[in-house]
């Protein structure tokens, strides 16, 4: 018997819509797991070990992956999904993947999983979307904002994120300000065959900062505890966002720091709504103009385990959230680009954001993944200008 793999079936059947969901997580059940695949069907785990391990450590690795199983299939309820456009049957002239040409140009370079550096034409594709993304925040006459890329720990706890998304949070601190510890750390400081930092944790200050996983929760933080004027508040901006995705960190279709421009509506219900609504038409527009594949439907945030199955029926029960979903021709897939999100009055209520009449503000957002966007452009396109959009071949000029 190979003592690195794991085969066994699933505690309870995982239904296919959930079979994706489950597998992502799965990705943080023990540092030992190198890969784990559910069947297409959710009739069947199998988990690739980093070394063999004794047989009570596999069933306890088993165990932990039924308790992720049964917590987010027992009793799930398959959401009814709601397609706002479906394009994703336009032909687009490419079909492959564009990882391996991107790193032959050099046009990406890998420092780390999750973390790339990106060069002039993957910059250049993502100016252009910028501008496009600029011109719908100009339609609704939004202010512009910078937002630092640090948050505070006590904004996140504010609006319930550690229990929301435990597993991607990133923790930034910095050594104790203590001459000694200071001393210590210059002098001996260095990276073992690991790439880890060989650091006493306790040479490092308490964590009070973390990595920003999103940019619309500085906004709600810099409108708390005021009043709204009358008209709401349209913002937008772009910044850097961190999400850890552990096993899940691949190619650029999921990263761990990565941009995100979005253009924010804080106001009254009917406010947030139409203009989340009036996005997505103009976002239409600019998409049929390139040809784009993709389709807008209802979707639902990544939350943890324990977290999953209430918030994910929330979310679809009350029409939270969408994702423009494009189509990536070499994996016959598609990849989210951006979400279409209402919140309710959820900010206004935590932060105690208010209308002119006293009741809790309600928010929405539209957030492009930037990366994610000129990926999925040049798994449609390809490299060659001549089959691009005519709009867009000045890019390579
Ligand atoms: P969300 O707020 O989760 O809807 O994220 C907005 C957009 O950010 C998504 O539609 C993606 O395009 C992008 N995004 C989210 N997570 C990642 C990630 N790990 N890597 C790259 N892009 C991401
Ligand atoms: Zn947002």
């Amino acid at each position: 018997m190979n003592l690195s793999t794991l085969n066994f079936a699933p505690a309870v059947p995982i239904p296919d819509h959930l079979v994706g969901e489950v597998q992502s997580k799965l990705a943080y059940v023990d540092e030992r797991i190198a890969s784990a695949q559910i069947s297409p069907a959710g009739e069947q785990i199998s988990i690739d070990l980093k070394q063999p391990v004794a047989e009570s450590e596999r069933s306890a690795i088993e165990e932990k992956v039924q308790r992720v199983v049964v917590s987010m299939a027992k009793g799930a309820i398959r959401p009814k999904v709601q397609v706002l456009e479906d394009y994703l049957d336009r032909s687009t002239p490419f079909v492959g993947d564009p990882m391996p040409e991107l790193m032959q140009r050099g046009e990406i370079h890998r420092e780390a999983d999750g973390i790339y550096t990106l060069g002039p034409l993957l910059t250049r594709l993502i100016d252009w979307f910028e501008r496009r993304f600029l011109d719908l925040a100009d339609s609704f006459s939004a202010k512009p904002y910078r937002f630092p890329t640090l948050i505070p720990a006590r904004y996140l706890e504010r609006v319930g994120y550690f229990r929301a998304f435990p597993h991607s949070l990133s923790f930034a601190t910095h050594l104790r300000s203590d001459l000694d510890q200071i001393d210590a750390f210059a002098e001996g400081a260095a990276c073992d065959n690991h790439d880890n930092l060989n650091v006493p944790p306790e040479r490092f200050a308490p964590i009070q900062t973390l990595l920003s996983p999103a940019v619309c929760y500085h906004l709600y933080f810099t409108l708390a505890d005021q009043l709204l004027p009358p008209q709401g508040v349209v913002a937008t901006a772009v910044g850097n966002c961190f999400r850890y995705e552990s096993l899940n960190l691949n190619s650029l279709e999921r990263l761990w720091n990565f941009t995100m421009r979005e253009v924010i509506f804080v106001g009254a219900k009917e406010f947030v709504l139409e203009n989340r609504e009036l996005a997505r038409q103009r976002m239409q527009r600019v998409f049929e103009e390139i040809g784009f594949a993709y389709r807008v439907e209802s979707a639902n945030d990544p939350f943890f385990i324990g977290e999953f199955r209430k918030q994910a029926a929330f979310q679809s029960a009350f029409q939270l959230k969408y994702e423009i979903r494009a189509r990536l021709p070499f994996k016959d897939g598609t990849l989210a680009v951006g979400s279409y999100n209402y919140h309710q009055d959820f900010f206004g209520r935590h932060l105690n954001i208010q209308l002119p009449d006293g009741s809790a503000a309600h928010t929405g957002c539209v957030a492009f993944g930037l990366e994610r966007i000129a990926f999925a452009f040049l798994a449609q396109f390809g490299f060659d200008a001549n089959q691009w959009p005519l709009s867009m071949q000045e890019i390579l000029q």
